[in-house]
């Protein structure tokens, strides 16, 4: 199921235990919802004077609540392999038909007005993963790691070092003849900036 049709759920309050369909949440995002345990989805209708209140003018809304745990696999920050992160997920929001959101000032769509957070549909059906996008974004913990000593990989091969060493590291230079090795490079520009497009280059030659 990734959405709901107004119909269902236009006359009276229902609940759903939502499988999160397995898959990626988003085209454009790396986050892989994995099988797991149902979430509680709970959607009401709103009233047309709830709707009035905020909107100017009566129509259709839904009130929607969505709860449980997700586990979603994206790349790990070091080693960049996928890790699953499971998150604890609490989210309410409103939702109202386009032409009705666009009467909502940005305050009020953002939930500073009646402390509900509005989003648009279409009014027909209930884009659940769309609206799910948004608690994963947020429960998302700002450190990601398959697991807590994830050694990485290695910077100058691109090597993961969790898989053993490298070797870049025996290759390491003596700090005294880095400066040097520094060196070689600009020289090399050098010779190559005496050329013709060193007249071009308003900076002269590097
Ligand atoms: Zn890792
Ligand atoms: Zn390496």
């Amino acid at each position: 199921m990734k959405s709901v049709p107004q119909k269902e759920v236009a006359e009276q309050a229902v609940e759903y235990r939502w499988e999160v369909p397995a898959g990626l949440l988003h085209p454009d995002l790396p986050y892989r919802v994995l099988e797991g345990p149902p979430l509680l989805l709970k959607i009401k209708p709103l009233q047309k004077s709830q709707v009035a209140k905020v909107a100017g003018m009566e129509g259709d809304g839904v009130e929607l609540h969505l709860k449980g745990d997700l586990t979603v696999e994206y790349p790990c920050d070091r080693c960049l392999k996928p890790a699953p992160e499971t998150l604890s997920l609490d989210y309410q929001v409103r939702l109202l038909p386009q032409h009705l959101w666009e009467n909502l000032s940005f305050e009020a769509r953002e939930g500073e007005v009646d402390g509900w957070e509005y989003l648009p549909y279409d009014g027909e059906s209930i884009p659940l993963m769309e609206v799910l996008l948004i608690p994963v974004l947020l429960a998302l913990p700002s450190k990601h790691l398959c697991r807590p000593d994830c050694k990485g990989l290695c910077p100058t091969c691109g090597h993961d070092l969790n898989e053993g060493p490298c070797g870049c590291e025996d290759q390491e230079v003596d700090p005294r003849w880095e400066a040097l090795l520094r060196l070689k490079p600009a020289l090399q520009g050098g010779e190559e900036g005496k050329g013709a497009d060193s007249k071009k280059d308003p900076r002269g030659p590097r």
